[in-house]
């Protein structure tokens, strides 16, 4: 494609993806976001638009030659709750809702390809713009599936990508196998009897076993799990009903667990149920563990990231592309999809100084927008090759 019109796009672009910053919205209630993008979909002349798929998400269906093959390309549209610190022009104008994990970026590229596509073709067969609500919950992608989906816009592949702070613009990075790991919440309530702190003996206070409880959950991934598994244990909450001069009859240790192979998540599960009643029988109070599994693990097909590879030739230069060395223990919504068909998720940088994803002063990059939207752009034309 000719210089001046990526730099047209760009500009194009940089509008689209300011005017969703300044306009956030949590996950579900992404209906202007929604309604943007299927607005400028149907401009560039989509042959289908379907809205209000899995609540507020939206595909765009492009159709050119006589191909039957399918591929699905995808972004997120949904904010968090952070009060953003930003002086630009296009801070967020929802207070308390702020696009601090780039998804208004990602919504930009994927609405830049889908122009270029549109006008430009290149390829035959048919691409599906996936546009899902509420990555940052893990029910965004489920509630798409649910609503049919797969039936009703069918595609054999899909690709995504998220930036990535820390790695230079105009890098690109992604692996074969692991990429992204499952993400399980847990709760665990000690019910005993609380009474005066001055007679801890004549109840069954719950703060000392709940501290030792936080200390042997270490003992899950350092001696329960093969030291070749991944995972992370951590407790991030522990709160009681006790006040200053009276001992707690109830405690509630809440934390998060990360892994990448549901083996794995089903034995933290096991030895934190087993290591929760030991030590609450050790205390005299009883322990009620509540355990639920909110991200699957993203694992990348093979195949998929060999082309993701070679698409990324065409888009950056030889010495910006690499392997990434391990998988990342943060999680994404995009696993959901790649439970149904293969999938390949890569990361973009978003530049050496950034700040990390989720911190209140975070920014998207626009530098980096071209290079997303170039990237589905080549991902489409050599998987629909004509
Ligand atoms: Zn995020
Ligand atoms: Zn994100």
């Amino acid at each position: 494609m000719a210089e001046l019109d990526l730099e047209a796009l760009k500009r194009e672009m940089t509008a689209w993806r300011r005017d969703l910053h300044a306009h956030p919205e949590f996950g579900f209630e992404e209906k202007r976001t929604a309604a943007f993008v299927a607005a400028r979909l149907r401009e560039f002349g989509l042959d289908d638009v379907a809205e209000g798929v899995g609540g507020t998400g939206v595909v765009g269906t492009l159709k050119r030659g006589s191909g039957n093959r399918a591929i699905a390309l995808r972004a997120d549209m949904d904010a968090l709750r952070i009060s953003e610190q930003s002086a630009a022009p296009y801070r967020s104008g929802n207070p308390g809702v702020m696009h601090a994990c780039g998804h208004d970026g990602h919504t930009a590229m994927l609405l830049g390809a889908a122009k270029l596509l549109a006008g430009e073709g290149g390829f035959d067969g048919t691409v599906r713009f996936i546009f899902q609500p509420a990555e940052e919950w893990g029910k965004g992608a489920l509630a798409m599936l649910d609503d049919g989906l797969l039936q009703r816009f069918p595609f054999d592949e899909i690709f995504g990508l998220h930036n990535l702070p820390g790695l230079p613009v105009g890098h690109f990075e992604t692996r074969a196998g692991p990429i992204m790991s499952a993400e399980d919440n847990f709760e665990i309530v000690l019910r005993g009897l609380g009474g005066h702190a001055a007679r801890p003996h004549s109840g069954n206070e719950t703060l000392v076993a709940a501290c030792a409880l936080v200390t042997n959950l270490q003992t899950i991934v350092s001696r329960r799990l093969s030291p070749a598994d991944i995972a992370v244990v951590s407790v991030t909450e522990l709160i009681t009903d006790g006040t200053r001069n009276a001992l707690p009859g109830l405690a509630r240790i809440l934390g998060d667990a990360r892994s990448f192979r549901p083996e794995v998540s089903a034995a933290i599960e096991r030895q934190m149920r087993v290591i929760a009643e030991g030590t609450a029988a050790a205390y005299n109070v009883a322990a009620e563990v509540n355990y639920s599994r909110e991200f699957v693990p993203l694992r990348n097909d093979a195949e998929l990231v060999e082309a993701a590879f070679a698409a990324a030739r065409n888009v950056f230069e030889p010495g910006n592309i690499a392997v990434a060395r391990e998988p990342m223990t943060a999680s994404e919504d995009f696993a959901r999809f790649v439970d149904h068909v293969p999938g390949c998720f890569v990361f973009l940088g978003n530049g050496v100084a950034s700040p990390p994803l989720h911190n209140s002063s975070y920014d998207f990059n626009d530098d980096g927008l071209v290079f997303g939207a170039s990237f589905h752009v080549a991902i489409a034309r050599q998987r629909l090759a004509i």
